[in-house]
């Protein structure tokens, strides 16, 4: 099973557009990114698109990058197509998952590349509606700690 993750509004809540440092430093994961990002039996890939400096020093803050088998940065939102595509090439033969707060984007790109789709419907674009078939995800949640039932993780 291979995971590909988006970061702002998937695994914490977003900053609002103006932060401090302070805001920056204080950032905490939603309830059961840890445990999950923490199963060795998961290939897990995150896909984050902004400055690659501020998109580090989150992901810093958060204490995750030991348990991401890739982690990747995009600048535009075709890139992070184009990332998932590199990252399902890398991990060949394995059931993917996108898992994302954007359907105009994590959704879409997953749904056009076949892989299966996790809405998670919260934060700055939880009321966007879908423009078309292609950003309707095959699951939606609401929040993070759903994410092991629908993966039906043991
Ligand atoms: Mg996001």
């Amino acid at each position: 099973m291979l995971l590909i993750f988006d970061l702002d509004d998937t695994l914490f809540k977003r900053l609002p557009d103006h932060y401090s440092e302070e805001q920056l430093r204080n950032i905490q994961a939603f309830e059961g990114v840890y445990e999950l990002l923490n199963r060795k039996d998961i290939i897990k890939v995150l896909v984050t698109k902004g400055d690659s400096s501020q998109q580090q020093k989150k992901i810093h803050h958060l204490k995750i990058s030991s348990w991401f088998d890739r982690i990747m940065f995009c600048s535009t939102d075709l890139e992070k197509k184009e990332c998932f595509l590199q990252a399902h090439h890398q991990f060949p033969h394995q059931k993917v998952y996108v898992i994302g707060d954007r359907i105009d984007s994590e959704i879409r790109w997953g749904k056009e590349l076949g892989f299966s789709t996790i809405h998670l419907r919260q934060g700055k674009y939880k009321d966007l509606l879908p423009r078309d078939q292609w950003e309707i995800p095959d699951y939606e949640i609401t929040s993070f700690k759903e994410l092991a039932t629908i993966l039906k993780l043991p």
